[in-house]
């Protein structure tokens, strides 16, 4: 099993929804595949069987053209937050394998369907951090906010 690598990760906005962006993310060098995109062009491709045709959309076509032109400076790291995130790291790698080349059976399947709860359940708890963490800088602010009155 490959060692996890660094990911990164660009918004790309959206030409025929203006303000709305989609996340574009690589892994790696990005000088070679998995490009990833949230829109339904990249996720619900079905024609990239086989080596011949990458699974791609615009965005990750405006994306490797940006990295082309600016490196790694146009897009921003993303740490990973866990083994977990590692994990389904490699599982999200695996699974674009399968789509390619097929030759996923049925009890492997199962195992990535149980695996998708779990994941989810981690993205729930930093969730959780994360509001936490807003709390305490919306506090934070407001107790500055009124300090900075009295001095
Ligand atoms: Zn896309």
């Amino acid at each position: 099993m490959s060692k996890v690598q660094a990911i990164w990760a660009i918004e790309i906005p959206s030409e025929s929804k203006p303000g709305e962006k989609y996340r574009v993310q690589f892994v790696g060098d990005g000088a070679r595949q998995p490009w990833y995109c949230e829109c339904r062009s990249w996720r619900f491709n079905i024609e990239h069987r086989g080596d011949d045709v990458p699974r791609e959309c615009k965005h990750t076509r405006q994306a490797a053209e940006k990295m082309r032109r600016e490196g790694k400076k146009a897009f921003r790291e993303v740490r990973p937050l866990g083994p977990w995130f590692e994990q389904l790291q490699e599982y999200v790698v695996s699974l674009v394998d399968y789509t390619k080349n097929g030759g996923l059976e049925a009890e492997r399947l199962a195992k990535f369907r149980m695996d998708l709860d779990t994941f989810r359940e981690e993205r729930d708890k930093i969730k959780d951090s994360l509001a936490s963490t807003d709390t305490l800088l919306q506090i934070y602010g407001d107790l500055l906010r009124q300090l900075s009155e009295r001095v």
